[in-house]
């Protein structure tokens, strides 16, 4: 393990409130809970996860494997729920981190607000989110309505080799509300791609490595490529298990065993990101969200690597959602969620 890395948890933002890191226990860090509408709904009904009757039977099967802790990564403006993923919460006892930020370009028109304001503009969007809470229209406007759910995590995201003006501004924009905050941002990579710009990017604008997120590497199944985006600090997400049309779990499993041999293991990350109907049994698909602790952890076990198991559940996402600033932070933060608690 490298000496220099950070060790320490923190305060992590849930839709329910803020709770010290050591809180979440095993958490998967790239999941969709809730999708109500919006342009993934518009092009594929399989995306439509509408109903919190049958996410909360879906997440008991997460929860009854000992998962605690789950990430919602739909951006505002998506079909992102916030007031659906506070219920889920309260209902479930699970913990829910939810994001503001952007996805990909090519799901925006270019009538999108994110075409036209100012970095300065989209950034104070992007706080408001994670200060005072998410928009439950997602910033569709013209009208808002503030729900009591924050984000704790901005999600950013790069087309496929594309990077322009936007995503420079867009990525300006998140460095911006990461700087004020101190929120972790986590990426979506088209088949892996760019995650290197992103890092390099976000890096130079002074967020730290420790603050961010690669997502969906795994699509690009080459441990030289991560061993390079580990060097850099941050952290890698594998979230293809049992998407088998992306690759076989070998896959994961040598990327993670290759990770954990040089030394990489306290940056590893998994989820599942399943965004369709037809991942979960109640909506007649499969394999549910008990797979990762009931199918692919026997087999990270089996296959050598019961030692990064308690890592790459509990501690890495504890340090990952963490956010930045220190114990100063922390404890603002939570003297701060106190003063919001009803009753
Ligand atoms: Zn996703």
């Amino acid at each position: 393990m490298n000496g220099e890395k950070e060790a320490r948890t923190g305060t992590v933002r849930t839709v329910t409130g803020d709770v010290d890191a050591s809180q979440l226990g095993i958490t998967s860090a790239h999941e969709h809970l809730l999708i109500t509408a919006g342009a993934f709904v518009k092009l594929d009904k399989d995306f439509l996860l509408d109903d919190r009757e049958v996410m909360a039977r879906e997440i008991a099967a997460f929860t009854g494997m000992g998962g605690h802790t789950l990430v919602d990564m739909m951006p505002p403006g998506l079909g992102r729920d916030p007031e659906g993923l506070r219920e889920l919460s309260e209902r479930t006892g699970t913990l829910i981190v939810a994001a503001t930020g952007f996805h990909k370009e090519s799901y925006y028109d270019m009538a999108h607000w994110l075409y036209h304001y100012a970095a300065e503009q989209i950034a104070g969007l992007f706080r408001a989110e994670i200060e005072e809470g998410m928009d439950q229209w997602g910033y569709r406007g013209p009208l808002m309505r503030r729900t009591a759910a924050r984000a704790g995590v901005i999600k950013i995201a790069t087309d496929y080799y594309r990077w322009n003006k936007h995503t420079d501004r867009w990525f300006e924009a998140t460095a911006m509300a990461h700087l004020a905050t101190g929120v972790p941002i986590a990426s979506h990579t088209e088949n892996g791609v760019l995650g290197d710009r992103q890092a390099e990017s976000l890096i130079s604008l002074g967020v730290p490595p420790s603050s961010i997120v690669i997502g969906h590497i795994d699509k690009n199944a080459d441990p030289y490529v991560h061993r390079e985006l580990a060097a850099m600090g941050v952290f890698l997400q594998y979230d293809s298990p049992s998407r088998l049309k992306y690759g076989p779990d070998s896959d994961a499993v040598a990327l993670i065993a290759a990770a954990a041999h040089h030394g990489y293991a306290d940056q590893i990350l998994l989820g599942l990101d399943f965004a369709r109907r037809s991942y979960f049994p109640s909506y007649g698909g499969g394999p549910g969200l008990g797979y990762l602790l009931k199918t692919f952890v026997p087999r990270l076990k089996a296959e050598g690597l019961e030692e990064v198991v308690p890592l790459i559940f509990v501690d890495n996402p504890a340090r990952a959602l963490s956010f930045a600033g220190g114990a100063e932070r922390d404890r603002q933060m939570m003297a701060a969620s106190q003063e919001r608690m009803p009753q």
